[in-house]
């Protein structure tokens, strides 16, 4: 075992502050990575917060890694000292369950291992995640980062960005199709930008005027604002997927209105809330309302290949460690342009 310094939540109503974590030494399978840079995504506040209960304090969230490989195990052949690698939201799964089987590890039947505030599959040893100065994965569960790209914006590929290719990729979006992208933070930017490099006419749907000129720069051919009610009405029928990406209650079926017949709304926000759906909303039309959980490691080897090929990193605002509780109240407040990574250096001095 190896202590490493790292930024944990105590209590769902108090700030993050340093905690001392203790990492297993490297198995026969494990890679050892050194921490460079770990995005903050909205999952992490909720998490921290309990907001959507079930959290074991201290928590110690953070699930878009970036770093280097410091050690590897004897039987290890996936990665090499030094390789730079990358960790998303999950560390280990069964391996022999029929999702398992067919490289849909979020799915796992006997439960995944999330990268924090989850259980190894010894069902008992508790997850901490990236916001800490190493981390100890198994080898199948560590992505081949792209040299060539920065490393502080491609952290947040390892959440943002599979999560939204997955089901752009699912839902088959193809060159001409009408894509909306509701809410313009980290999911949301991200799928903008992939969407549009997959040859979607991508509107962003916002409650926000401000983003528009932001909107624009991702690559959205269209801006809507979603707090003008004339103006949801003017898009009834317009799109033929819809990706909701909202952390915060919302009414759903406002949203569904603007779907084509056949057309689907895939829900990726998890507001703490239950929302209503009215059964018209769906059956006027045929329409479908489903959900996606983050993407599989095949997949997301796919999405981060697919990215260092189309140039496609997020929008990043590094922070030092010290500045993760100003950066959760100002993701709260949707003033995130467009991710906030924490440059690992900060907790190591
Ligand atoms: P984020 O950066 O905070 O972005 C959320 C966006 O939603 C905001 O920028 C804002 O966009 C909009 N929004 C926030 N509050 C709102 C409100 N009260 N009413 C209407 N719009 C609101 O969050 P994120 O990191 O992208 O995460 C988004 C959600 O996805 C979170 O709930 C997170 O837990 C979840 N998530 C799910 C998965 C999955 O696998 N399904 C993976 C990662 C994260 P505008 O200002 O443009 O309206
Ligand atoms: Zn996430």
């Amino acid at each position: 075992m190896t202590q490493v310094k790292a930024y944990a939540a105590h209590q769902a109503d108090q700030p993050l502050g340093p905690f001392d974590l203790e990492r297993r030494n490297p198995g026969p399978l494990d890679v050892e990575i050194e921490i460079l840079y770990c995005g903050v995504c909205h999952s992490d506040i909720h998490t921290a917060r309990n907001e959507w209960g079930g959290t074991m304090y201290p928590i110690v969230p953070g699930h878009e890694i970036v770093g280097k490989v410091t050690a590897i195990g004897a039987q290890v052949t996936k990665h090499n000292l030094g390789d730079t690698v990358g960790i998303g939201c999950f560390v280990d799964s069964c391996g022999y369950c029929h999702n398992c089987k067919e490289d849909l590890e979020q799915y796992c039947e006997n439960g995944h291992s999330q990268t924090y505030n989850s259980f190894l599959q010894d069902k008992k040893t508790i997850t901490y995640g990236g916001y800490s100065t190493h981390i100890v994965v198994t080898e199948k569960f560590v992505l081949r980062v792209p040299d060539k790209l920065p490393l502080e914006a491609v952290a947040p590929l390892l959440c943002a960005g599979i999560t939204t290719y997955s089901p752009l990729k699912h839902w088959n979006v193809k060159k001409g199709d009408k894509v909306a992208v509701v809410g313009l933070g980290g999911l949301g930017h991200m799928a903008v930008k992939i969407a549009a490099a997959m040859g979607a006419d991508v509107t962003m749907l916002s409650r926000s005027p401000e983003k528009a000129k932001d909107a624009d720069a991702l690559g959205a051919h269209h801006f809507e604002l979603t707090t003008d009610s004339e103006n949801m009405k003017k898009m009834t029928g317009r799109f033929d997927l819809i990706i909701d990406t909202v952390s915060a209650q919302h009414d759903y079926n406002a949203y569904l209105h603007l779907l084509k017949t056949d057309g689907t709304m895939v829900l990726l926000g998890v507001p703490p809330e239950m929302e209503q759906i009215h059964a018209g909303s769906l059956i006027f039309g045929r329409k479908s309302l489903v959900g996606s959980l983050v993407g599989g490691i095949k997949e997301t080897q796919e999405m981060l290949d697919f990215c260092a090929e189309h140039g496609i990193v997020s929008d990043v605002e590094v922070i030092s460690m010290d500045q993760i509780n100003v950066a959760y109240e100002r993701t709260i407040a949707g003033d995130v342009h467009y991710r906030f990574v924490i440059d690992m250096a900060s907790l190591k001095n």
